[in-house]
């Protein structure tokens, strides 16, 4: 079981930003679709 979570998250692709294509932190997981950067573009 343990082992197969492992490996189901070790094959899910990295996140991208919606607006310029960077990889996310799963730090911004909240946000979901766009970076740190391009967030503070948006929420001006
Ligand atoms: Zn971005």
């Amino acid at each position: 079981m343990v082992r197969n979570v492992m490996e189901f998250f070790r094959n899910l692709p990295p996140k991208k930003c919606a607006e310029c294509g960077d990889n996310i932190e799963e730090q911004h997981e909240c946000y979901g679709i766009v970076c740190d950067r391009c967030l503070r573009h948006v929420s001006e």
